[in-house]
């Protein structure tokens, strides 16, 4: 008796122990986002955004990703501009490419948060463009939340555009969650659901996070770029539909009306420098 309870007890450290190695993925009790620093867009002519200098506050994008963690999973939102592997034999200095730059890569900054790619449910781009896309393929064990409109345009014969098709190749034999202009309610209890918000591209979203402490925070892709664009209406020059554009901010600023929530551009430098990045989080 005395042995067997012995064993047992044994038994039952071994397995504590076993699952306190495991346990490493921390778990939220409620939902919470970690913000990435995926760097910086500069030189970009106002003009292309219908802008000139004078009326912008800040000309230089920022650039930056998100990962929504639910009590039941995880939600990987867009993937930055510089793929991790342009900072082999770089590290610790600004990877520079053409427009984009960036002092820190991906991957670090999800772990600092204590994740991996394997530890991501669900994965969405907001969009197909390549300033967010760059390390989409880390992403491709997850299943891709995608608008049927934005998957078809991005495996389309010669996509034509601010498109890296090597960057997301991996995503096209993914397990795949594919909407027809439609919202998804991801864990199934309305805390965390991506959007419908085509215009900038055919198939653009946006995803909804409702917090218990910060609120609503709607994470608003490239919805909007500059904040002036909210103000004023303008879209930019190279919208795939401008009247669209118009009806998805219309639908999701009746929706941050209704619920008290907060947009976060994603390229607004006040927006990202307000945020505290991971590993700190907003819950
Ligand atoms: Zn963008």
């Amino acid at each position: 008796m005395i042995k067997a309870s012995r064993a047992c007890a044994l038994i039952a450290l071994g397995l504590i122990a076993s699952l306190a190695a495991t346990a490493q993925t921390p778990t939220a009790a409620s939902p919470r986002i970690y913000v990435f620093d995926n760097g910086a867009i500069k030189g970009l002519d106002p003009a292309l955004f219908n802008f000139t200098r004078d009326e912008l506050k800040e000309v230089d994008f920022v650039n930056a990703s998100y990962l929504v963690v639910h009590p039941s999973g995880t939600l990987m939102f867009d993937s930055g501009g510089i793929p991790d592997s342009a900072f082999a034999g770089h590290e610790g200095t600004t990877v520079t490419e053409g427009v984009m730059s960036a002092s820190k890569p991906l991957l670090p900054q999800l772990a600092s948060a204590g994740y991996e790619p394997a530890d991501i449910t669900y994965f969405a781009l907001s969009h197909y463009h390549s300033d967010h896309t760059a390390n989409a393929n880390s992403f491709a064990g997850a299943t891709w939340i995608v608008q049927k409109a934005e998957r078809d345009f991005m495996f389309a014969d010669a996509p034509e555009g601010i498109i890296e098709p090597a960057t997301f190749g991996a995503l096209r034999s993914a397990k795949t969650k594919i909407l027809d202009d439609e919202s998804f309610d991801v864990f199934g209890d309305g805390s965390v659901v991506v959007m419908s918000a085509p215009g900038h591209t055919p198939g653009h979203q946006v995803v909804a996070v409702k917090l218990a402490n910060a609120g609503t925070v709607v994470l608003g892709g490239d919805l909007y770029h500059y904040p002036e664009e909210r103000t004023t209406g303008r879209t930019p020059t190279f919208e795939f539909d401008a009247e669209q554009s118009r009806r998805s901010r219309a639908k999701i600023e009746a929706f941050l009306e209704e619920t008290g929530g907060t947009l976060w551009i994603e390229h607004d430098k006040a927006t990202l420098d307000a945020l505290p990045k991971a590993p700190a989080y907003i819950d």
